[in-house]
């Protein structure tokens, strides 16, 4: 077939997150021609993610409800080839959203990669053999393996564990979530180890066998004390160690586009590449990876390019931006850590409240089924300025966006105690810390 030959004013490449916000943004609110181009399929991954982490979070609460006084089978079976044909069903859905949304705004959609040819020119070919690696898993494996210390990497571990999965978890330090407050990562990793999360530390994957016949994996790993060691059995491994951009095969040096050393895009404040006319946002841009910060940037770069003269200095601030992490249990962070504050205002500054306490759900349970909850709050200087929120615990996940917009607004430890709280709620305990 002869190759067709398209022209329009704003190319988006990549219709996950960001570009599906930034195009449709350019197209409905400012009337500019726009077309994206997505390889795959439009949307992201966090939505798969998030139904899985509810089924984990149900097999949980089927666990504990006998403590509530239901006679309820101990092992509810799972059925996951159901659930995964259930869970693709509405990823193929939303995808049909996406796809209905950017025809309504006025989008083009072409599907197929990009990769460019000079600065003003882009050729499109299409694959579609591309797998998806943990959303592919097509039955509930008896044993699997994960090596990596991220969100990602202890969300994969929590969900499996808690569908009944043996699951190994490979780190190369003590703790895991290393990029949170270091009292996230002590009790995270705890609670992982009680729970029976086998976790390696100090541990470095050295070689992977497979055999052939079974398909199982034999995994052998330099273990805390330098010796090898190896877990057998294994059904699938799963590597969650970093993304990386997915920049060496889209022409960017025919545009002359500047990558960092990580492969990531080069971009100023405002997104803008190192070639007029080129930004990058989300995920290449190596600034914060998740989703909600990709749809804002987004936004901010069309209001910015096609808004006038009042969006002229419209940008994302990357600052105390709220995350949470889908760990049994639950953790949610925004602003400084605690060493992040002490760096930056001097440990004389800065003072930290926290608590330590068993949520009330666990009241009618066993010791050994209550979780811990732990909130801490840094603040700094003279006026208690909040600068750091660390929780975990039931709920944080649902329970971090409000304090998210305090924060942002520069709220105070004074305004956090000026809140009254909501009883009887685990968040009350966050704004009558002493
Ligand atoms: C397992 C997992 C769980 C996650 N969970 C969460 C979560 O709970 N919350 C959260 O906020 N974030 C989560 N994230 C992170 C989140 O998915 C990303 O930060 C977000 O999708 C970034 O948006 P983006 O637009 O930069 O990139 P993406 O959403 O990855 O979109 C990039 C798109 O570009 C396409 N593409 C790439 N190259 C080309 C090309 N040459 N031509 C055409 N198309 C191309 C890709 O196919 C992809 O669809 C998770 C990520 C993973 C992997």
């Amino acid at each position: 077939m002869a190759p067709i030959s398209k022209e329009t004013d704003f190319l988006v490449i990549g219709g996950g997150s960001g570009g599906l916000a930034c195009a449709r943004m350019a197209s409905s609110r400012f009337g500019v021609k726009a077309m994206i181009i997505e390889g795959k399929r439009l949307g992201g991954t966090c939505v798969p993610k998030k139904v899985t982490f509810n089924a984990a979070a149900i097999a949980e609460t089927i666990h504990h409800a006998k403590a509530y006084g239901f006679s309820i089978q101990e092992t509810a079976p799972f059925d996951w080839p159901a659930f995964k044909n259930k869970r693709d069903a509405y990823i193929k859905r939303l995808n049909g959203i996406y796809e209905r949304n950017l025809e309504k705004d006025g989008v083009e959609y072409v599907h197929g990669w990009g990769k460019l040819l000079s600065k003003n020119e882009v050729e499109v070919t299409t694959d579609d053999g591309s797998n998806d690696g943990f959303f592919d898993i097509d039955k509930l494996p008896g044993k699997v393996a994960i090596v990596g210390a991220g969100y990602i990497a202890v969300e994969f571990a929590g969900m499996f564990h808690s569908l009944g999965t043996e699951t190994h978890l490979f780190i190369r330090h003590d703790t895991f979530l290393r990029h949170f407050d270091p009292m996230i990562q002590e009790t995270v990793v705890k609670e992982y180890q009680r729970l029976g999360v086998k976790l390696h530390q100090k541990s470095q994957v050295s070689k992977v066998e497979k055999d052939e016949a079974t398909g199982k994996l034999t995994i052998t790993y330099k273990d805390a004390s330098g010796g090898e060691t190896t877990v057998s059995d294994v059904d699938h491994l799963i590597w969650a160690i970093g993304r990386k951009p997915a920049t060496a095969d889209v022409g960017l040096e025919k545009a002359g586009v500047k990558l960092n050393d990580a492969g990531y895009v080069v971009v100023d404040e405002y997104e803008n590449s190192s070639v007029d006319g080129i930004y990058a946002l989300g995920d290449i841009s190596g600034k914060i990876e998740l989703t909600p910060v990709a749809i804002a940037a987004g936004r901010r770069l069309s209001e910015r390019l096609f808004g006038g003269e009042q969006f002229s200095t419209t940008r994302l601030e990357y600052e105390n931006v709220p995350s949470v992490v889908f760990a049994h249990p639950e953790v949610g962070s925004i602003g400084l850590t605690e060493p992040e504050a002490i760096e930056k205002y001097g440990k004389e500054n800065i003072k930290v409240y926290k608590t330590s306490f068993t949520a009330m759900y666990y009241a009618m349970m066993e010791p050994e089924d209550k979780g811990p909850t732990n909130y801490k709050l840094v603040v700094a200087g003279p006026e208690e300025k909040v600068v750091g929120l660390h929780i975990m615990g039931l709920g944080s996940g649902e329970m971090l966006q409000g304090f998210g917009v305090a924060i942002r607004m520069g709220a105070t430890k004074k305004d956090f105690d000026r809140c009254v709280a909501i009883h009887p709620t685990s968040a009350e305990e966050i704004v009558t810390l002493k």
